[in-house]
């Protein structure tokens, strides 16, 4: 298991079905030593509170919060939907396709999106499941791209486990991203509280496929903080 999850979602997200604290609770009773809150962005009907950004510290003894968004790409020239004002209040910042684009989009463009919102916007630190139901991508654009640029590519092990995505294509994923040489992110994107911590099944997978965990950014606390304090410079606006 992973100390850290890097992608979670609260109330704040249309999607979420707790509040921070619940969401932390569990993840301390699960095992983990940080776990980031990263609610969707406004275009897909998300929320980030300022409070949350300004106010908040670490509510729950013995695991330590961090700040987040799971960013919206909402136009091919990359462009995200946050306010630019919370960038440098986070920690760790994900961006993502979703729903606020038409399913239509074909694979080059669908790329296209996802590598230029993280040309035109440093301060992103990891694509969530770039491996997904609803776009195809370019796996090993992406991965050249991320590797050169030292984003993150995420595993995401819910979709593996409720079966939004197949063993098959996971491990394909796995392959490229060894292959590519980028860094990735084992997260849960838990929505509910008993998803955080399950990382079991991507885990398995990624032993067959010998995948070097030193490329995961989140494989202990230290790797985690050490990688997230590498990124902090690109959140100085
Ligand atoms: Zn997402
Ligand atoms: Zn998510």
């Amino acid at each position: 298991m992973f100390e850290v999850e890097l992608h979670s979602h609260t109330l704040f997200s249309k999607c979420g079905l707790h509040t921070i604290i619940e969401m932390l609770n569990a993840g301390k009773e699960a095992g983990l030593k940080a776990l980031a809150i990263t609610d969707h962005g406004p275009a897909v009907q998300g929320h980030q509170a300022s409070p949350f950004f300004h106010r908040l510290g670490n509510p729950v003894p013995g695991i330590h919060l961090l700040k987040g968004v799971e960013c919206n790409v909402v136009e091919e020239s990359g462009e995200v939907d946050i306010a630019k004002k919370f960038v440098p209040y986070s920690d760790v910042l994900l961006v993502g396709l979703h729903t606020n684009l038409p399913s239509t989009l074909d694979k080059k463009t669908a790329t296209a999106h996802l590598i230029n919102s993280l040309a035109k916007n440093p301060w992103l630190d990891i694509v969530s499941h770039p491996l997904n139901f609803d776009f195809e991508i370019d796996f090993h654009l992406l991965a050249k791209e991320a590797r050169r640029m030292g984003r993150a590519l995420e595993f995401n092990a819910s979709k593996l486990q409720q079966g939004k995505v197949s063993v098959e294509d996971t491990r394909n994923f796995i392959r490229i991203c060894k292959e590519e040489g980028c860094l990735t992110a084992v997260n849960t994107d838990a929505h509910v509280t008993h998803e955080l911590g399950r990382t079991s099944e991507m885990e398995e997978l990624l032993l067959l496929e010998d995948f070097p965990f030193d490329r995961i950014v989140n494989r202990t606390f230290e790797s985690t903080m050490a990688w997230l304090d590498e990124r902090r410079q690109h959140k100085i606006l």
